[in-house]
């Protein structure tokens, strides 16, 4: 057992020893099984939330509605939750009320897939009721019962098919499949926000095109946020590098919206649809900018200024991805060779300017401070304090 099962091992135990069932459950098993890397190890328990509380003198009540209690231990936190049936759906959404139940195997039922059904006892024994392990071998994901119910009960599963397709780079079973092809349209009825994880989780998948692959054949895309119409931009996202890896939401909205050809200013729209953060939206656009400018043949040192770093980065990292013809290691080294990186940096601030009564407060001082800024960028002036001067007199006598 990897190490985050063996530290963990204590808390199963004291369950098991006042008289309950404890399992490991969930992706940390399947993760394991692959021999991948795990992040959370997520216990399930035949004990109710009070129940579990009593056990442990640190506790936090994170989700008690749904049977979730966190345990504190050392430095150490685990998810425990009770098992429990989500009898009651509505609406093809996954019930905010739930039955918890003494039994695993009601628990295990109402999982989505047979990969993730699986649960490992604290003396190493795996519980497999729906040959889980045979479809881990396979490399396939296969809904736990009749896909088609399971994707009607809640039918975000279906982007959780594509989600874990790309994640593990498995094939989803034919009759899954088919599935998903009926019902893609219930898609509309899930919040988009939930939606927006499983995408994003998917685009930074092992294997993103094959999950992209899988979003266009069963015909999700067309009931996400104003991507109807538009499979035909998406199949470009088939011709990915093979190794490419996103590794963060930036360059998964920066390389949608260029298939998409989204310019800068239209990409807001499409972002808000998403109701992806604010913080998103801005990087996004900054990122478009550039693309914009690169595209025009005119990069200039300013706009690799208003960049930054981060965007930039991504950026590059996203025309990597694309294979474009650009040459991504020159634009970085030249944003490295910047003498500033930052306004703040700039040797002269408009204090300074004021002060000296090279100007007065107003438009003219942003000006005189924005053609410093550059000049800077550009070389033509060198940031230090007295040449700043000089040339700021300059600036404000020719206007
Ligand atoms: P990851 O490593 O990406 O977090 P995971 O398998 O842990 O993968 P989660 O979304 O964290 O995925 O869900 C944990 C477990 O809960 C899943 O393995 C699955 O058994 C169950 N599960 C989560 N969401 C659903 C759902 N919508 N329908 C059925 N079962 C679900
Ligand atoms: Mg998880």
């Amino acid at each position: 057992l990897p190490i985050e099962f063996l530290t963990a091992r204590p808390i199963l135990q004291t369950i098991e020893n006042a008289g309950y069932e404890a399992y490991f459950v969930g992706g940390s098993v399947r993760d394991t099984i692959l021999n991948d890397e795990i992040h959370d190890v997520d216990i399930a328990t035949s004990a109710y939330p009070s129940e579990v509380k009593a056990l442990f003198p640190r506790t936090v009540d994170t989700g008690i509605k749904h049977g979730t209690v966190m345990i504190l231990s050392g430095s150490n936190q685990y998810e425990v939750t009770t098992f429990r049936t989500e009898s009651g759906y509505q609406d093809f959404r996954r019930p905010d009320k739930v039955t918890f139940v003494r039994s695993l195997t009601e628990d295990l039922k109402r999982r989505d897939f047979t990969v993730n059904a699986l649960a490992l006892k604290e003396d190493g024994t795996v519980v497999d009721l729906f040959n889980g392990l045979q479809d881990l071998q396979d490399h396939i994901l296969r809904a736990v019962g009749k896909p088609e119910e399971r994707f009607h009960e809640d039918a975000l599963r279906m982007m959780r098919a594509i989600r874990f397709a790309s994640k593990l780079d498995f094939a989803i079973e034919a009759t899954t499949e088919t599935a998903i092809k009926h019902h893609a349209e219930l898609l509309e009825k899930i919040a988009v926000e939930r939606i927006l994880v499983e995408f994003e989780k998917m685009m930074m998948g092992q294997n993103p095109v094959k999950g992209i692959h899988y979003f266009i054949d069963t015909g999700l895309y067309a009931y996400c946020p104003q991507l109807q119409g538009q499979s035909k931009a998406l199949s470009e996202l088939l011709n990915l590098h093979p190794d490419v890896r996103l590794i963060n939401e930036t360059q998964v909205w920066l390389l949608l919206c260029r298939s998409l050809k989204l310019s800068a200013v239209k990409s807001h729209s499409f972002l808000k649809a998403w109701k992806t953060s604010n913080e998103l939206i801005a990087a996004v656009n900054n990122g478009l900018k550039l693309f914009e400018a690169i595209d025009q043949g005119t990069v200039s040192e300013k706009i690799l200024f208003q960049t930054g770093k981060t965007v930039l980065t991504d950026a590059m990292a996203v025309l990597n991805a694309i294979s474009a013809p650009v040459n991504t290691s020159e634009l970085l080294a030249r944003y490295e060779a910047l003498p500033i990186k930052d306004s703040h940096e700039l040797r002269l601030n408009g204090w300074d300017l004021l002060q000296r009564r090279i100007t007065t407060p107003g438009p003219k001082l942003g000006k005189i401070l924005a053609k410093l800024l550059n000049d800077v960028l550009t070389g033509k002036v060198k940031n230090s304090k007295s040449e700043l001067l000089l040339e700021a007199k300059r600036i404000a006598s020719k206007n």
